[in-house]
């Protein structure tokens, strides 16, 4: 053995790398991945929504550290056999449950080419970043805001909710918050009673604590109650607390209420006050032509946060926030890093970069599923898709209505109905009917409380879900109450 140090490394350099060895071997199998999961979409109705998972499927996930390969036709194996029968169910029609959007074969495409591409969407000057400004162009154009308005895509409603209080936070207290932190500052902000839980958890994340959330009243169709709001504004004030933000909800997680944006729009303008919108679900309304009258005021908001992944049909995960203020947008994130080389050319150039409008440097090409996906549908179709949800609720809030054994707990404001079954100790009654659905695989309706109340919840989120699909968890409620009623005789 010769010992230069060149022949030294060299040997200690494995003469592999992960590419395969065969390629005519990966391409026949992964031509056999994708064939079956066209095959899972097209065929999802011959499936149960969802089963439970049997405890020798979890004991496949409690296996040793794989120290050696496993040809890659027996890791594929436990996928077909242990994971895709064990999902959500958000796929299939029957799926009712939260906001689940049901995904499209083109988004599935897209996510395979991302995968393929896997570049880095932190920044630099490569056309990942040039479709991701597109979609942001694209959403100003949609939400009204202005063409420079600033955005970022992130995972979901969750982190874009929080980068919504931290842009308003920002604007409160100007730059020294970034230094100093919120020393002291009591910053109030307000939300109807229905907003959804991740607007006091921003709150606490960003430091300024859940207890400064003042959770306002709603009205009966539970928007929020803007005279209420107005008085808390002014009584905060008086106590010398910091009111800074209004978080509008653009459809609520419980029951689609949409809170009279343009109201609060008003008030925020008299107050200066920054107004965000939790627009998750039901920002993408707006590609409803019944809809978009009803979310007017959505563009004289700061601030919105809006996911892709429900009514938009884009897989998971695929959120975006945008700002009105783009220099308040990247004032609240960016922060110089000598080892990311910025210039004016070559590679690093190109900016401002994602990175400057949020919290991850490493991010991967979400931008591309979205941007296939509105390509692909166009906005009109997709918004024909939206529109049909809604009609399929109120079809179904009608067959509630009819049926003597239920009861309509709420209107429904867009594509959500909740209900419940009469009977004794109404709430055991209803989450016992709702548990026994899922489990049957059937419909998988979910549940929240209303004024006190249990109802089972079914929003229509997924394109796939018709008729048929709201008859047979309709049946299946009436057959499992009845025997549950039956049974407890
Ligand atoms: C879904 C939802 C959220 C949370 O969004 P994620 O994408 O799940 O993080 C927030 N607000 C509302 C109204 C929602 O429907």
């Amino acid at each position: 053995m010769s010992n230069t140090p060149r022949e030294a490394a060299l040997r200690a350099m494995p003469g592999e790398t992960l590419d395969p060895q065969d390629w005519d071997e990966i391409r026949a199998q992964g031509h056999r991945m994708l064939d079956d999961m066209i095959d899972y979409i097209a065929t999802i109705r011959e499936r149960p929504v969802w089963r439970p998972i049997p405890d020798v499927v979890r004991a496949q996930f409690r296996q040793d550290l794989p120290r050696e390969p496993t040809h890659l036709d027996e890791v594929y194996r436990t996928f077909t056999d242990f994971i895709a029968p064990y999902t959500t169910g958000n796929v299939h029609p029957g799926f009712m449950g939260w906001v689940h959007g049901g995904g499209t074969v083109v988004g599935m495409l897209a996510e395979l080419l991302a995968g393929g591409l896997n570049c880095n969407l932190g920044g630099r000057d490569q056309a990942g970043i040039e479709v991701e400004r597109q979609i942001v162009r694209w959403a100003a154009e949609l939400f009204g805001f202005p063409p420079e308005a600033s955005g970022v895509l992130v995972t979901g409603s969750s982190a874009a909710n929080l980068y919504g209080v931290l842009v308003a936070r920002r604007r409160a207290l100007g730059e020294g918050v970034r230094e100093r932190g919120v020393a002291g500052a009591r910053l109030v902000a307000y939300a109807s009673a229905a907003a959804h839980g991740c607007i006091p958890r921003a709150m606490d994340v960003a430091g300024l604590g859940r207890d400064n959330l003042r959770l306002v009243a709603v009205d009966d169709r539970y928007r929020i109650d803007v005279s209420a709001l107005a008085a808390l504004i002014r009584r905060d004030r008086a106590e010398g607390a910091h009111p800074f933000l209004v978080v509008g909800t653009a459809g609520s997680v419980d029951t689609g209420a949409i809170d009279d944006l343009d109201a609060l729009a008003e008030l925020c303008r008299a107050e200066r006050l920054s107004f965000h919108v939790d627009g998750a679900f039901g920002a993408l309304g707006v590609l409803a032509p019944d809809l978009k009258p009803r979310l007017q005021g959505l563009e004289r908001a700061d601030s919105l946060a809006l996911d892709f992944h429900k009514w938009g049909q884009v897989q998971y995960d695929a959120g975006l926030v945008l700002v009105r203020d783009e220099a308040l947008h990247r004032a609240t994130f960016a922060a110089p890093a000598a080892y990311l080389g910025r210039g004016a050319r070559g590679l690093a150039a190109n900016s401002p970069w994602p990175v400057d409008y949020g919290l991850e440097l490493s991010r991967g090409f979400r931008a591309l599923k979205v941007w296939m996906t509105l390509r692909a549908y166009g906005t009109e179709r997709l918004g024909r898709s939206i529109a049909r949800t809604c009609a399929l609720a109120r079809l179904l809030e009608a067959q509630v209505r009819r049926t003597p054994e239920l009861e309509l707990l709420a209107p429904a404001e867009l594509n959500i109905v909740c209900f419940r079954h009469r009977g004794p100790d109404p709430d055991r009654l209803n989450a016992e009917i709702v548990a026994d659905l899922q489990e049957s695989g059937i419909a998988v309706p979910s549940t929240t409380r209303l004024g006190g109340a249990l109802a089972i919840r079914a929003a229509i989120v997924n394109h796939r879900t018709s008729e048929r699909d709201l008859d047979a968890m309709l049946e299946a409620v009436l057959a499992r109450g009845r025997a549950r009623l039956e049974g407890n005789r």
